[in-house]
């Protein structure tokens, strides 16, 4: 039975994983599915292979393995993963999920460090002020070192990092994190499965004075960005944890800084603690600013919709993909209002009258038919005709135009 999905906003994550290939972006993707409540097999990950492609059983049946956008839950939050083109030649692509997600998550290979391709996604982030995280990835590797990496990060991103963790032991040696905000160790030791949870524990006597040199450093770059903990930290007060978790995630929103974290994805470890951090530190689509679009008859006529389900219907198509049993689909995400299954909706740039079919929220394992859907929400659609990628639909008595971008030109890397 379709259902009618009207979540709080406040507890909705529209995110994106960006990561140069190779980093690690799939199998980083498929933990994060896996502990967000899917237990099925996880198949090998292919070299090359299409993004997400972690549905081995779908796979086999031949289903679509690929989801413009695949919806989980952790810890009572939604969470929408935006699948993000990891190669250069996508650009256009690239830029048009950056729009529709709210957050994202740069993964970095620990050893390669920053790779050409993230550079190229992270200045088109840049463009729009999207809220990023990092997570340093494959610490196991021989050769991985975090710190050569967070400060790639500055020289390369230009960025400002702000180190949440340290990592415990190297390489084969690596088991877990200390946590610099909770100053705490959070371990996986042995072979750990999928599914382990760490172990909280003391932070290790040999790290205790890295570990203050790092907290002392993350109170310094968060004073710097933000009014609150300087005044505090000039008058050398102590910090609660839901302190600093406010104040990182003030100077996030505000894309001043990027929290890093790290961990080894294929080694399950790290994974959870990056969960909970994209829950408390990456923003809901009630903190970013309203969307602003013009009006049909007029470029220059500036109009904002509110994400509200009280406002009209408005919604940017920003996705087509073919699904084997269901045929074309189109990803919409909702910037007002509410989409409802059966209504009839105006394509804005063509004039076009436009019949909403079925709608679907897509989840690993299974895709939910949707009644209605409210605004912040992306969501599947198909039965739609003239509707093309970068389209808008519009409440007819009340329309809009979200988005008339032209693209530049794509940036060629010079090694
Ligand atoms: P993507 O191209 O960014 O999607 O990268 P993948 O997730 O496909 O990973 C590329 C390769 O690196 C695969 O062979 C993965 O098994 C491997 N890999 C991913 N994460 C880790 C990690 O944390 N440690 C190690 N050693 N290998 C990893």
């Amino acid at each position: 039975m379709a259902v009618d999905i009207t979540t709080d906003l406040n507890v909705v994550r529209n995110i994106g994983i960006m990561a140069h290939i190779d980093a690690g972006k799939t199998t980083t993707t498929e933990r994060i599915l896996f502990y967000t409540g899917i237990t099925y097999k996880i198949g090998e990950v292919h070299e090359g292979a299409a993004t997400m492609d972690w549905m081995e059983q779908e796979q086999e049946r031949g289903i679509t393995i690929t989801s413009a956008a695949t919806t989980c839950w952790w810890k009572n939050h939604q969470i929408n993963i935006i699948d993000t083109p990891g190669h250069v030649d996508f650009t256009a692509e690239v830029e048009r999920s950056l729009r529709v997600l709210d957050g994202a998550v740069a993964v970095f290979d620990g050893v390669a460090g920053v790779e050409p391709q993230t550079m190229t996604v992270w200045r088109q982030a840049n463009k729009y002020s999207v809220p990023r995280m990092c997570f340093v990835n494959k610490l196991d590797r021989t050769g991985a070192d975090f710190f050569r990496c967070v400060d790639m990060m500055v020289d390369r991103l230009n960025s400002t990092p702000l180190v949440l963790q340290l990592p415990i032991g190297a390489e084969s040696d690596f088991i877990g994190v200390v946590d610099l905000v909770g100053m705490r160790a959070l371990v996986w030791r042995g072979e750990t499965t999928m599914g382990e949870d760490y172990a909280v524990e003391e932070i290790p006597a040999e790290l205790a004075d890295q570990a203050a040199e790092y907290r002392e450093k993350l109170l310094e770059t968060l004073a710097e960005a933000d009014d609150e903990i300087m005044e505090k930290y000039l008058e050398e007060g102590e910090f609660t944890v839901e302190e600093l978790e406010a104040a990182i995630r003030r100077a996030t929103l505000a894309d001043k800084l990027n929290p890093v974290l790290c961990g080894t994805a294929f080694k399950n470890k790290g994974v959870q603690p990056l969960l909970d951090a994209v829950v408390k530190y990456l923003p809901s689509p009630l903190d970013i600013d309203a969307i602003i679009g013009h009006s049909v008859k007029d470029e220059n006529e500036e109009i904002k919709r509110l994400p509200s389900d009280d406002e009209p219907f408005s919604g940017l198509a920003y996705k087509i993909a073919t699904d084997p049993h269901l045929g074309k689909l189109i990803y919409v995400r909702v910037y007002s209002g509410k989409l409802e299954a059966g209504s009839t909706v105006v394509n804005s740039v063509n004039g076009r009258k436009e019949r909403i079919g079925k709608v679907y929220q897509m989840h690993a394992n299974k895709r939910e038919e949707i009644a209605s859907v409210g605004a912040g929400q992306i969501v599947a659609v198909m039965g739609l005709k003239d509707t093309k990628t970068g389209h808008t639909l519009s409440d007819p008595q009340n329309q809009v135009i979200l988005e008339s971008m032209t693209f530049p030109a794509p940036v060629i890397e010079v090694a």
